[in-house]
């Protein structure tokens, strides 16, 4: 069975590790630039199943964490993801009540969420010195991943098992005959395939239009959409935190190596596809400056600030499955805690072996929620 997937993001590096099997599967991924040089790159990518609003949505994400962690064991526990535990805390109220009562209904769930205290959070964050009086949330159970280095590890195991990676080739359309889609249209030729796999984030919908589908993503390109967003990773000498932690005005994480991956919300939501390259390096340079309150000692420089754009379904859950025969489509958000679960689901769907039951909510044709009341 020849397989073209399209997208060397994480969904699409996860799946060609999933389907490159010789003798059973014939698997070529392209990339219009550099495998992770797109979305998963420069992703905060924290793992978690961290919101218990939907009880099943929740169960899907403990699924995923589960999949990450015998992904992190195939490889030895290496450094581009790890479980250290989440770190949260809140000072203000509203958002002190909030955090509490998201860890009593976690906890209802069975999702490791535990309140703690300053000195006993030092056990696990040593460097942390929350405010007094914050409420402090610990989830045992969360990781964080590093998006580019997880998309090379997984492509070159897929390469390993005899994947084909093909670097600076764009898919620039479909091949269609009647209703099937029978492979691909780059500028080094045409590709033909059983099966076309599209992980191509949120470019997706500009590949698929060209087969006539369609695909209920948020379009980054409106002002005020909330698909574009912001990090900036900063190099300190020695990296202060093991997980992810979330503040009120700034998220951080681990980067291999030492050095830190910032975001906030605010600054997140201020940034669109029109923010021009000396507004995006003024909001990295406040991301530093809300680091060293944190860390008063921080001997850091911004290394690097990156726009970068969710593949936002519109209502929020993952998009997967047949659109077309012949055409097979990945799409999601919190794609980085999804990944391996998803790949592991979809091969079988994509290779023949029946419709995956865990995937029946999240087909890309189901009806558009309910328009939300004013
Ligand atoms: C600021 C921010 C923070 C986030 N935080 C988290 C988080 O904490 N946890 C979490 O789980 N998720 C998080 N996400 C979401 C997560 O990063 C994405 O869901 C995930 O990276 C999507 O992976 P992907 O492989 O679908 O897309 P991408 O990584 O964008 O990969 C798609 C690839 O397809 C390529 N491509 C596109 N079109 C074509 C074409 N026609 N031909 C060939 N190649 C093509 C692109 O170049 C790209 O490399 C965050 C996203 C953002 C923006």
């Amino acid at each position: 069975m020849r397989i073209v997937i399209v997208g060397g993001g994480i969904i699409g590096a996860a799946l060609a590790d999933r389907l490159a099997r010789p003798g059973t599967a014939e698997v070529t991924l392209v990339e219009r630039d550099r495998p992770g040089a797109g979305t998963s790159g420069a992703s905060y990518a924290w793992l978690n199943a961290n919101d218990p609003a939907d009880a099943r949505y929740h169960a899907f994400r403990v699924a995923a964490l589960d999949a990450w962690r015998r992904v992190a064991a195939e490889f030895g526990g290496p450094d581009w993801a790890r479980f250290a535990g989440g770190t949260e805390w809140a000072v203000a109220e509203p958002a002190r009540d909030a955090l509490a009562e998201r860890v009593a209904r976690l906890r209802d769930l069975g999702y490791p969420a535990t309140l703690t205290t300053a000195t006993r959070l030092r056990d696990d964050e040593p460097a942390l010195r929350p405010p007094a009086g914050a409420v402090i949330a610990r989830f045992p159970g969360e990781g964080h991943a590093h998006g580019s280095a997880a998309v090379g590890a997984l492509l070159a195991r897929a390469r390993d098992a005899g994947a084909a990676v093909r670097s600076g080739t764009p898919a620039t359309g479909l091949l269609v005959r009647g209703d099937r889609v029978t492979g691909v249209r780059t500028p080094a030729g045409d590709l033909a395939a059983d099966t076309v796999v599209c992980a191509a984030g949120w470019r997706s919908p500009a590949l698929l239009a060209t087969a006539g589908a369609a695909l209920p993503l948020v379009d980054p390109e409106a002002p005020g959409s909330s698909a574009p967003g912001l990090t900036a990773a900063i190099t300190p000498g020695a990296g202060p935190v093991r997980g992810p932690v979330h503040t009120p005005g700034l998220d951080l994480r681990p980067v291999p190596g030492g050095g830190l991956l910032l975001e906030a919300a605010d600054l997140d939501a201020a940034t669109d596809l029109a923010t021009p390259r000396a507004d995006l390096d003024a909001r990295g340079a406040e991301l530093l400056d809300r680091a060293r309150v944190l860390f008063p000692d921080l001997d850091a420089r911004v290394d690097r600030v990156r726009r970068c754009v969710r593949p936002l379904p519109v209502d929020g859950r993952p998009l997967v499955g047949p659109q077309r025969p012949g055409l097979y489509t990945v799409v999601t958000h919190s794609g980085i805690t999804l990944a391996p679960h998803l790949a592991d689901l979809a091969a079988g769907e994509i290779l023949g072996e029946g419709a995956e039951p865990a995937l029946a909510p999240y087909r890309p044709d189901r009806p558009p929620p309910p328009p939300r009341r004013p």
